[in-house]
């Protein structure tokens, strides 16, 4: 496989859209993928797209089509030193452009994103939003499931990376991809897991900046995005009203900008929350029907709330049971559950996830957020005269939101 080798060191794109500094353990031509191991130890299959290495070959070969350069120079860039044709980088490399300046998408990309959004100021910032002008890959070719979530190639965002689309991610509403959080630059606070409450431009689509717009949200559409997010982080089905839901909610408040509910008092809140949660029987489980505490809540079936303008409504496959269903394989919760029309789809789907998450020899360990908590975050390192951007490893991803309900899950050994 071009350019990468065993032993190399790499940066690698996890589907929150950041990179991760990792060491190559196995390469697979045949399947275009290489083993990483990250640096909590942890080892994942990531698709050869969404690595960059570092090593410069003997030869000068354009990093992207491999071939020597034709009439004029390669350019280099400046950070990674890896080699282009001005017509192979995207956007093309201006004629005026020099290698003692010159920097390369995938190190724009590595400087400017940011968990809860990419940085809005200063040189990188400017730079990356030149280059979310254009995608490095079409559109058009990419294979979708029929409900338009998640796509073969595992290609979304200017990045080209993996994503999952219940993982903060915003779909573009002209082009229909899905953007990654971390590499947005419009977001005036981070993204729930699944809230998909947004009116949202790419910036492709609005030959410039992003647009975005707050999505009206009613009582029971924040019940059940609250729910959904707590059940993402904690891993759990059920959470205490006052202590857990409440609580998160109070403590967010600001933060979930809920438009013309914003401006509600804690006591009504609460009143409003706890109505939505015993009115909506088809979305919502109280711990009353299951004979537990009464204080307790959980969804019906773990999907994001659908949107109310939604022609066909997220929920409308046979309901999971979350309690018969374990989250299994690398499948996220919600990803199970759209991939669920379409058998041969879904076949695929689960193959090309499993080659990307699923440990070597590990097949019960389930990788999943926070299961590890890891130092590291934000160092840098020097690999090969090269700065490295040491983004804390896959596992290090953590919500942005304030919530008193830590999980206290056992950590997954590899
Ligand atoms: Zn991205
Ligand atoms: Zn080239
Ligand atoms: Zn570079
Ligand atoms: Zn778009």
């Amino acid at each position: 496989m071009g350019g990468v080798s065993e032993g190399d060191d790499v940066l690698a794109r996890w589907s929150d859209g950041l990179l991760y500094l990792g060491n190559v353990k196995r390469v697979d031509g045949v399947k275009q993928c290489c083993l990483v191991r990250f640096e909590d130890n942890s080892e994942f299959w990531v698709l050869r797209k969404d690595i960059h290495s570092f090593s410069v070959g003997v030869e000068e070969v354009c990093c992207i089509c491999d071939a020597p350069p034709l009439k004029e120079p390669l350019i280099n860039c400046l950070k990674c030193r890896h080699c282009y044709h001005p017509e192979c980088h995207t956007p093309s490399i201006e004629p005026e452009a020099d290698s003692n300046s010159w920097i390369c998408r995938q190190c724009v990309f590595a400087v400017a994103t940011k968990r809860g959004g990419a940085i809005k100021r200063g040189r990188f910032a400017r730079l990356m939003q030149i280059m979310k002008l254009r995608l490095p890959y079409q559109l058009s070719s990419l294979d979708w499931d029929p409900q338009h979530l998640t796509n073969q190639q595992q290609c979304y965002c200017y990045c080209a990376g993996p994503g999952e689309w219940n993982l903060k991610m915003l779909q573009c509403g002209s082009c229909g991809q899905w953007f990654h959080e971390a590499c947005t630059q419009c977001l005036t606070k981070p993204l729930l897991y699944g809230d998909r409450f947004y009116e949202f431009q790419c910036s492709v689509c609005a030959n410039g900046p992003e647009t975005i717009q707050r999505l009206p949200m009613s009582w029971v559409d924040l019940a059940h995005l609250v729910l959904y997010h707590l059940s993402l982080c904690c891993k759990r089905k059920y959470f205490d009203f006052d202590h857990e839901i409440m609580s998160f909610a109070n403590e967010n408040w600001d933060s979930l900008l809920l438009g013309s509910l914003s401006d509600t008092p804690r006591q009504d809140r609460c009143h409003n929350l706890l109505n939505a949660l015993n009115s909506n029987k088809d979305r919502f489980v109280s711990g009353k029907e299951i004979k537990k505490k009464k204080c307790l809540f959980g969804l019906q079936v773990r999907a994001p709330p659908p949107l109310t303008s939604d022609s066909s409504p997220l929920i409308t496959d046979p309901p999971i049971n979350i309690t018969q269903r374990r989250r299994s394989e690398g499948e996220q919760w919600g990803q199970s559950h759209a991939n669920q029309s379409g058998a041969s789809w879904r076949h695929r789907s689960v193959l090309l996830s499993r080659s990307r998450h699923q440990v070597r020899d590990q097949p019960s360990a389930t990788p999943s957020l926070h299961s590890k908590e890891l130092p590291g975050i934000g160092m840098t390192c020097q690999s090969q005269s090269v700065s490295v951007w040491r983004k804390g490893s896959p596992y290090s991803q953590c919500c942005l939101f304030t919530c008193s309900s830590k999980p206290s899950l056992p950590l997954i050994h590899y």
